[in-house]
C-alpha cells in the first residue's frame, strides 16, 4: 500500500463471469454513487502482462472500458446544419426537438460526415432515437422509417463553405487510425477557421476571461485579425467597445497578460496544428527541447519519434516549412508570448545504442515494431523506418526483407535479434 486512495468498489476477478458479474453489481449501484459513471474499467492486474501487451495508438491493451448500455429517448430532427471547424472541415449537425436523455436536454447532435447521413438514413424530419455516447456526447443511434409522413427531406452537404462560400474540398482524412473523407473549406483564410483557431489557442493558454463570442467581437470589430494580436490588446481597446465595463477590460486584459508565459508543449498544442493534440506536442517537447529544434527538424527525425505516425509527422513538417506559419510564431514571440523551459524527462542516453541509428526489418519474436521502436529509444538511440549508409544497425527478425539486402550491400552492421537485446539490454 503506498497510500493512494483507491475506491472501494475495486475488485479482482478471476474470470470473465466474475468481470460480467462485477459490471452488474456497479450498474445496481449506480445510482447510490456520489459521481457520475458510464461504466467500469477491467485491468490486466500484472505489470508485466500489461506492459508486454502494449499500447494501440494512445490505448494500452491491457485495459478496457466496459461500458453500460447509455440511455437512449426518441425526437425529431428538425434541421441540419454545417458547423466549420478548425482545420476548416465542414460537418453536419442535426439540430433536434429537445428532449431530455439522462437527466440532460439534447437538442444538437454531431452526425460527423455524410457517409454517416447516409448509413444512418437519416432524413431532415425524421424522428430518431439519441442516445449519449459514453453518457456524454449526444449521438443518434437510428432513424424510425416508420414514422415518417412523406414531408422528410433529403439532405445534401453544401458545396461551398457556408461562412465564406468558398468551394468545398472533398479530402482523405485519417484520425485515430478511421480513414475517411472529409470536406474542407479551401479558403485558407476562412473566418470561421480563424475563429476557432483563436478559440483554441486562447485555450492552450489558458486565457479564460476571453470566451468565444467574446473572440468573435474582437475579431468583428477589427481589434484582432489572428491570435498574436490578442496579446498586444490594451485596455483602452476594449473600455472603448459598446457594453463592455471597464472591468471586464481589465480582467480580461491581466489574464492575457498573467499567461504570456506557456511551456513548449503547450505552446506546440495551441499552434493548432492539423492532427497535432496535446499528447503529440508533450512528445515533440520531450523530444526536441526547443522550438527551434522543432522546426528545423526533418521530415525524417520527426517520423522516428516513438507514437508518432506518418500522417502527424508529415503535417507538422509541412506545417514549419510554411512561410506564414513561422512569421505567426515570430509576431507571437515579438507581443510577449514567453516558452518556459521545459523540464520533460528525456531518457539518459548511455546504452549501448545510445546515438546510434537503429532500423529493424522483418518480425521480432520478442517484441513488435513499436516496442522495439520504444526499446530503442528509450536506450538512447534513434530509430530509422529505411536504410541509408548513415544508419549503424539493421536488426534482422523473421521474413527480413529488402532492407536487410539494402543494409547488407550498404555494409551497415546487421544484428540478429539476441545481439539486439543485448544492446537494449533486455
Ligand atoms: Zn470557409
Amino acid at each position: 500500500m503506498l497510500g493512494f486512495p483507491t475506491d472501494k468498489h475495486t475488485q479482482v476477478c478471476g474470470t470473465l463471469d466474475e468481470v460480467n458479474n462485477f459490471r452488474e453489481k456497479i450498474l445496481n449501484l449506480r445510482q447510490q454513487l456520489p459521481y457520475e459513471i458510464d461504466g467500469v474499467v477491467v485491468q490486466v492486474n500484472d505489470r508485466e502482462i500489461f506492459k508486454r501487451l502494449g499500447v494501440v495508438g494512445k490505448a494500452p491493451r491491457g485495459a478496457i472500458a466496459f461500458k453500460f448500455a447509455a440511455k437512449k429517448a426518441t425526437t425529431v430532427v428538425e434541421e441540419i446544419k454545417i458547423q466549420v471547424g478548425r482545420q476548416g472541415n465542414l460537418t453536419p449537425v442535426a439540430v433536434m426537438r429537445p428532449v431530455e436523455v439522462g437527466g440532460v436536454t439534447i437538442t444538437h447532435a454531431s452526425l460527423h460526415n455524410e457517409d454517416e447521413i447516409k448509413r444512418l438514413g437519416l432524413k431532415i424530419g425524421d424522428t430518431v432515437v439519441v442516445q449519449r455516447a459514453g453518457d456524454v456526447i449526444p449521438q443518434i443511434v437510428e432513424v424510425l422509417p416508420k414514422m415518417r409522413s412523406g414531408k422528410e427531406k433529403t439532405f445534401h452537404m453544401p458545396t461551398v463553405c457556408p461562412v465564406c462560400g468558398f468551394k468545398a474540398e472533398r479530402q482523405m482524412i485519417s484520425e485515430g487510425g478511421e480513414k475517411g473523407t472529409a470536406l474542407i473549406c479551401s479558403n485558407r483564410r476562412c473566418p470561421a477557421k480563424d475563429l476557432k483557431q483563436l478559440e483554441h489557442l486562447v485555450n492552450a493558454f489558458e486565457i479564460y476571461t476571453i470566451g468565444p463570442k467574446i473572440l468573435a467581437r474582437f475579431k468583428d470589430e477589427g481589434l484582432i485579425t489572428d491570435a498574436a494580436d490578442i496579446f498586444t490588446l490594451k485596455k483602452e481597446d476594449l473600455v472603448g467597445l459598446e457594453r463592455f465595463g471597464e472591468k471586464s477590460a481589465e480582467n480580461i486584459i491581466s489574464s492575457i497578460n498573467s499567461h504570456k508565459i506557456i511551456n513548449l508543449a503547450k505552446f506546440i498544442q495551441a499552434l493548432g496544428i492539423l492532427h497535432v493534440g496535446e499528447e503529440t506536442a508533450i512528445d515533440l517537447a520531450a523530444h526536441f527541447g526547443s522550438l527551434e529544434k522543432l522546426k528545423a527538424a526533418s521530415f525524417e527525425e520527426i517520423d522516428s519519434i516513438p507514437n508518432i505516425g506518418g500522417a502527424v509527422a508529415k503535417s507538422l513538417y509541412d506545417y514549419f516549412q510554411d512561410k506564414r506559419h513561422l512569421d505567426f510564431i515570430e509576431r507571437l514571440i515579438q507581443a510577449g508570448v514567453k516558452l518556459q523551459v521545459t523540464s520533460y524527462k528525456l531518457p539518459a542516453k548511455t546504452g549501448p545504442p545510445a546515438g546510434k541509428k537503429v532500423g529493424v526489418t522483418g518480425m521480432l519474436e520478442s517484441m513488435s515494431r513499436e516496442e522495439a521502436k520504444a526499446a530503442v529509444r528509450e536506450a538512447g538511440g534513434d530509430w530509422v523506418s529505411s536504410v541509408s549508409k548513415n544508419t549503424d544497425y539493421v536488426v534482422a527478425g523473421e521474413s527480413a526483407g529488402s532492407k536487410l539486402a539494402k543494409a547488407k550491400a550498404l555494409g551497415v552492421r546487421v544484428l540478429n535479434e539476441k545481439q539486439f537485446l543485448d544492446i537494449i539490454k533486455r
